[in-house]
């Protein structure tokens, strides 16, 4: 299967500085890969450089099994789903008005997230945090991607929010999109993942599937991850 992204030794920073190096990874169609590790361990660097936001130092970075060198904005309409670490919706804005902005399906939207129903009038900054975050990933999932890539969806929200993201995130890799999450709640997201990468000071400690990690958890815990 022609992987939705890939990065073949790929080194990624800022002002030519590697922050991330040698990176070898891979996310396919119908999958949830967590991308785990501590803090300033790379992550988001990583993932800001598959959507095409930061260019790659070296190394290449494969979409659709092409060399890709087109920008995140370019993407979008080629099926890339991108959720930020900082949410991404329009806080002065009703939920309603930030689902017609996103043009996307709004009751795609509301059958994933049917707790936003009751809010739609109400303007996204006096949401909760959890009803924020649905709003996002719910934008981005309703768009129909291919692929997702989300920045800790779960970063401050409660256990029971959580679990409902990432089974909204699982439930479209079963229909078929590719999904890769930066998480914190290791334990959690271990429940939906099907692969794992750890990164560990810019270079990959561990890859491996969802099982093996899991196996593996308080010594993975236990050196340099939390959650
Ligand atoms: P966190 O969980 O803290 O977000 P992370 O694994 O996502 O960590 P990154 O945000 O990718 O890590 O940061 C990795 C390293 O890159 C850190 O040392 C950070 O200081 C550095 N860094 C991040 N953004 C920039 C930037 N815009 N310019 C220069 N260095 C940066």
């Amino acid at each position: 299967m022609t992987a939705l992204v890939e990065a073949r030794k790929l080194c990624a920073g800022y002002q030519g500085v590697p922050v991330v190096r040698d990176l070898d990874l891979t996310v396919e169609p119908g999958e949830v890969v967590a991308l785990l590790g501590p803090n300033g361990a790379g992550k988001t660097t990583t993932l800001l450089t598959l959507a095409g936001e930061l260019r790659p130092i070296s190394g290449d970075l494969l979409v659709d099994g092409e060399p890709s060198k087109a920008p995140l904005h370019k993407r979008a309409g080629g099926g890339l789903g991108f959720v930020p670490e900082e949410r991404s919706i329009f806080m002065s804005q009703t939920t309603a008005e930030n689902l017609r902005v996103g043009r996307c399906d709004v009751d795609r939207v509301l059958e994933l997230f049917p707790e936003l129903k009751p809010k739609l009038k109400t303007t996204a900054g006096l949401l909760s945090g959890g009803e924020q975050q649905m709003l996002s990933l719910g934008r981005a999932l309703a768009r129909g991607p291919r692929l997702l890539l989300a920045d800790e969806l779960s970063l401050g929200l409660a256990p029971l929010v959580v679990a409902r993201l990432l089974a909204a995130v699982r439930a479209a890799a079963d229909t078929g999109v590719g999904a890769l999450l930066v998480e914190q709640h290791v334990r959690k997201v271990l429940e939906v993942a099907d692969r794992v990468y750890v990164l560990r000071r810019g270079v990959v400690d561990f890859a491996g599937t969802a099982t093996e990690a899991k196996a593996r958890l308080s010594e993975l815990e236990g050196s340099y991850l939390s959650g």
